[in-house]
């Protein structure tokens, strides 16, 4: 993995396993943003600790790094119970399953992050499980076989998933409580920001966290880790204290653009854009252009730039949208403008500053580039 792939990844690195539980909230207030899964949740908790029963059986979708496994955690928490926590592609077989459900104790929380990869018969195994807290396991084979109902201690299954859609609809059912998660406001991730920083000891002046969070791509766990690269390079080439000035070096110099798009997301539009004239476009004929896998393409890349507005999906396809081409032009804008000494600084381009609060659009650099780019575009479709 590149280093650009590995600042912008959604999924957690191998490295940050040890800080992402330093940083993770544990009880529902400190829980940012999201505020309608979160009252929600509130009164369900509520609820089932007053009737002294285990929560109701929780799924959670949304793209990965928002916070699903955090939420289960915090579930945990407030029910005041063990949380037990594996992966749908991990469970390989019923008897891994059976281990675990029957060594729950009541009101336990069973996390299984990625629950749309659970293989079929230990999927069928969770139907009884969830439903009656009960395993049916069959003994010996052919003539001989019986089953033997094991009881289990009543517990609460936590689902995870990127992709809801490809969860079966007998298990789908089966949860009765369901929230999807959806990216974070500049608002909220500051907040996050805010909050990792003083648990991290990292001193942050006014318009720090913003800054971090405009390039965060809606993502708390890619905020975080910004946020560390922004402390480090803070120490190393600063006076330690993360500014706006600060952050917006240390990310340009990490390769994170101002609006947060990773290779990937660039890869994804360019694609649309260059190869099929703006769209509409399959995703598999996207994912055969640039070499990556439908699937990937729907769950971490699509649901952001569907959230940003620069794709939209219609009956016949994906297309790229007039602000995925102007966001494409400020990119290359913004790259060149170190390089080329006028770019960015022409007459009509708009940089305003107050305080900590930053307005940056080079509109003259935006039409000229787009001038020139189209002439070449044009030169070389011909
Ligand atoms: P997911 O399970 O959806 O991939 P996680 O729950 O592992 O995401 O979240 C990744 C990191 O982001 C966590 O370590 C946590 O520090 C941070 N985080 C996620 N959601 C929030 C939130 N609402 N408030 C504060 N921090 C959050």
């Amino acid at each position: 993995m590149t280093d650009e792939a590995r600042v912008m990844s959604r999924v957690a690195l191998p490295e940050e396993t040890q800080v992402e539980r330093q940083l993770r909230p544990q009880r529902l207030d400190e829980y940012v943003g999201q505020r309608a899964a979160v009252e929600s949740l509130r009164v369900s908790v509520e609820a089932a600790r007053r009737r002294g029963e285990p929560l109701d059986h929780v799924l959670l979708s949304g793209p990965p790094g928002l916070g699903k496994t955090t939420l289960a955690t915090i579930m945990a928490n407030e029910m005041q119970a063990n949380i037990i926590t594996t992966a749908g592609p991990s469970l390989e077989r019923g008897a891994d399953l059976m281990g675990i459900l029957t060594n729950l104790a009541e009101k336990d929380v069973l996390f299984i992050d990625e629950i749309h990869r659970l293989p079929r018969v230990v999927e069928e195994l969770l139907y009884p499980a969830m439903e009656d807290f009960s395993v049916n396991f069959v003994m010996d084979k052919g003539l001989n076989a019986r089953t033997i109902r094991i009881p289990l201690r009543p517990f609460t299954m936590v689902g995870a998933t990127t992709r809801p859609g490809m969860l079966s609809s007998p298990l789908r059912e089966r949860f009765g409580i369901f929230h999807h998660l959806d990216f974070y406001s500049g608002e909220d991730l500051t907040a996050i920001i805010n909050r990792s920083a003083s648990i991290l000891g990292a001193p942050i002046a006014p318009g720090g966290a913003e800054a971090i969070a405009r390039r965060a791509r809606g993502t708390p766990r890619i905020a975080n880790r910004l946020l560390r690269r922004v402390r480090d390079y803070a120490q190393v080439k600063a006076d330690g204290t993360v500014t706006p000035e600060v952050a917006v070096r240390a990310l340009d110099q990490e390769g994170v653009d101002e609006i947060g798009l990773d290779r990937l997301d660039r890869r994804f539009l360019t694609a649309i854009i260059e190869n099929y004239k703006g769209g509409p476009v399959g995703l598999d004929a996207i994912a055969a252009t640039i070499n990556d896998e439908a699937e990937t393409l729907a769950e971490v890349v699509e649901p952001f730039l569907l959230k940003i507005g620069y794709v939209v999906r219609s009956p016949t396809g994906r297309r790229a949208t007039a602000a995925a081409y102007a966001g494409l032009v400020l990119l290359v804008a913004g790259h060149f403008s170190g390089k080329v000494p006028w770019l960015g600084r022409l007459p009509g381009d708009i940089h305003i500053q107050r305080g900590s609060w930053t307005f940056y659009f080079p509109l003259a650099t935006c039409l000229i580039v787009s001038v020139v780019l189209t002439l070449l575009f044009s030169l070389f479709r011909r």
